[in-house]
């Protein structure tokens, strides 16, 4: 049996997970969730370890720290005055990786939608929210096209072999009556 102090610890880490919910990413995840979408997250089989991930949508999420991943033209990316070259080349360092998982990803027929975390600051928020529902929807739709084109090839690309395969067939009849 837990003693009190245990229980009381368990409620403190409880609040202290749920503070954790002010962090851009969380209110990003429960904003989709509440607009009804569902999704993994921190998927480590897939390149980069996307935050979110949408498999009905064919759909990847980042949500991406100004700082480290050197927002363009963001108040909140701004080279420290001391070290410049350190942050500078370990910021460029974090952009080539994003770069080549990105082409990862979309080798592998994933759609990535980058989410800043100013974007997801108050003022922000909704708009960006909206935006990224939007995105997620039409690569939806766009997934499902690719499916049923490939679906559609398929289908008819295993019509085409039965149908070589009856005449060859009849053609072998042929030859043998001969
Ligand atoms: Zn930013």
């Amino acid at each position: 049996m837990p003693d009190n102090h245990t229980l009381v610890q368990r409620h403190l880490n409880m609040a202290a997970i749920h503070s954790t919910s002010t962090k851009p990413e969380l209110k990003l995840r429960f904003a989709l969730w509440r607009l009804g979408f569902r999704y993994r997250i921190n998927d480590k089989h897939l390149p980069g370890r996307p935050d979110i991930v949408l498999p009905k949508y064919r759909t990847v999420v980042f949500v991406h720290g100004c700082f480290w991943h050197g927002h363009k033209d963001c108040k909140y990316y701004t080279v420290p005055k001391s070290n410049t070259d350190f942050w500078v080349a370990k910021v460029a360092r974090n952009q080539a990786r994003d770069q080549e998982v990105w082409r990862k990803l979309e080798a592998k027929g994933w759609s990535v939608i980058i989410v800043w975390e100013c974007q997801l600051k108050k003022a922000n928020l909704e708009e960006t929210v909206a935006r990224v529902a939007s995105e997620i929807i039409r690569n939806g739709e766009i997934y499902r096209v690719v499916q049923e084109e490939r679906k559609k090839a398929r289908d008819e690309y295993l019509r085409e072999r039965k149908e070589r395969k009856e005449r060859e067939q009849s053609l072998l009849k042929e030859v043998k009556s001969l």
